[in-house]
């Protein structure tokens, strides 16, 4: 085994603790067993955040019916064999296979990045939300993509209900009670429908506001929603979703939210107060900054056995790699296979494959390509409802939705996370659910300097 990086271990360097990094780093584990425990071998795993989040669950996690510490894996107690660093990898030098890491401890106390040598890469920092230089956007928006911001729109959600419940201006009212929504993927299908469910449950427990209050819109800029589930049963959510009164507007992109005032390319202008945008996602930018070559899309061009095209020690999985779908036949006879969508189901396979051909390149052994048939999606839009296309088979309503939990449960990493979750959903269906806003958890320290003399509402009043 060859280790430039110190004169005694080989070490694979994991950026991210995301499903790639996660997942290959446990299945390291045990494919590098003995040469872990014979101090022959070193993982590290590097993330901002101490945990896995397991992306799917966070819609259900916004409308509250699964709490957010089980939406999140701890990469500490699952990796007990690997060296786990919260911190973010700031720069890649892989000509000298130098990694620089900027550590939490760095960001309280100034105490400066430190730079860690490797001997294999596992690029795995996967995707930020895709923004467009719409005026206002910037300012208002709200993504959906980690589990603080899930929970953050939770709480914005309700709280709306209190403003427009406790004002007289009926301005202020109707912007409270306008929830725009853009884009059409799983993310921003889901995450719409649950918390629209969610809502239209909690204002049972409000004396003046009516469902048919609130304005829930879905803006698509292409004539068709959750492209993962096939046409028909894109279609199908259309009318599931008009059906429960949201506006869905295909064709239609959002060109300003200055204000608070959203303007769409239809012509149409109305206040809202809320504003999410799930519209696509971009490879995270340290991969532009490693200096290892790229797609015209940004992510990173990638062999089928998930080495990073012509730099050797370097391999990438996930939404930010490139890799050829060897299952999907490519556009002309000569031409390149296309592209694995960026989606968990090819991460968590694409790991598996990743993890097996790092351990073979550390024994001098041969790797092997990754193939796998894309088998359709499941997508949930609220309680009981949902929509499914797999295996070639469509279901909608209560059996998709079904499938959708089982399927994602199933999925969810650690029999103890599983066991939870379904706790948890077992206790929902005898319970009432939890409708109150918790936001001032964003902001603890509040009441204590209100008392202090020292906050914000002491100088306003
Ligand atoms: C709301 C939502 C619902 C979804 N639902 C589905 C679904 O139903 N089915 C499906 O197949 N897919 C779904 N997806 C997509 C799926 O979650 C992603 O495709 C998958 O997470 C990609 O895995 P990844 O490891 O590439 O990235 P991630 O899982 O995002 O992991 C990347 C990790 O890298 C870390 N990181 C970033 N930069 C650095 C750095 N510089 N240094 C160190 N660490 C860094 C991040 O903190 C993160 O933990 C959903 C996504 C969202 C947002």
């Amino acid at each position: 085994m060859k280790t430039p990086s110190s004169d005694d271990a080989a070490r694979v360097l994991v950026v991210g603790g995301g499903y790639v990094g996660m997942y290959t780093a446990l299945r390291l584990q045990r494919t590098l067993k003995q040469e872990l425990r014979q101090g022959r071998a070193e993982i590290v795993v590097v993330d901002p955040d101490p945990y896995m989040t397991y992306q799917p669950f966070l819609p259900e996690a916004a409308a509250g019916a699964i709490s957010p510490r089980h939406v999140v894996v701890p990469l500490r107690r699952v990796l007990p064999h690997c060296t786990v660093v919260v911190g973010e990898v700031t720069a890649l030098d892989h000509g000298e296979r130098k990694a620089t890491i900027a550590t939490l401890a760095a960001a309280e106390t100034g105490d400066g990045a430190f730079t860690v040598p490797y001997d294999e890469l596992v690029l795995a920092p996967g995707s930020v939300s895709r923004t467009l230089p719409v005026p206002g956007l910037a300012d208002v928006g709200i993504g959906f993509k980690t589990v603080e911001e899930a929970i953050g729109l939770r709480n914005h959600v309700l709280e709306q209900l209190d403003i427009a419940s406790s004002t007289r201006d009926p301005d202020v009212r109707d912007a409270a009670l306008t929830f725009v929504f853009v884009g059409g993927g799983y993310a921003g299908v889901e995450a719409l429908a649950e918390l629209e469910d969610m809502a239209r449950y909690a204002v049972r427990y409000y004396h003046n506001v009516r469902p048919e209050d609130m304005k829930w819109i879905l803006v698509e800029a292409t004539g068709r929603i959750l492209p993962e589930v096939g046409p028909d049963m894109g279609r199908y959510a259309v009318r599931e979703l008009r059906a429960r009164n949201i506006d869905v507007r295909l064709e239609t992109r959002l060109e300003s939210c200055e204000g608070r005032v959203v303007r769409l390319s239809d012509g149409s202008r109305f206040p809202a107060r809320t504003l999410v945008w799930t519209a696509g996602v971009k490879p995270h930018p340290i991969v532009a900054a490693s200096g290892l070559p790229l797609t015209d899309r940004g992510r990173l061009k990638c062999t089928a056995a998930l080495q990073v095209d012509g730099a050797e020690h370097a391999w990438a999985a996930g939404d930010a790699a490139a890799v050829p779908d060897v299952t999907a036949p490519p556009a002309t006879p000569d031409g390149p296979h296309p592209e694995c969508a960026p989606n968990a189901q090819h991460a968590v396979r694409q790991a598996k494959v990743l993890a097996e051909n790092v351990s073979a390149a550390l024994r001098g052994g041969p790797v092997r390509d990754y193939a796998h048939k894309y088998a359709g999606s499941v997508a949930s839009l609220g309680l009981h409802k949902g929509v499914a296309h797999v295996y070639g088979r469509k279901l909608k309503g209560y059996p998709a939705w079904f499938m959708h939990r089982a399927y994602h449960l199933s999925r969810v990493p650690t029999a103890n996370r599983k066991a939870r979750i379904l706790a948890e959903w077992t206790l929902a269906g005898l319970f009432k659910r939890e409708i109150v806003s918790l936001g001032s958890l964003e902001n603890p320290r509040a009441e204590f300097e209100l008392a202090a003399g020292t906050g914000r509402h002491n100088e306003t009043t």
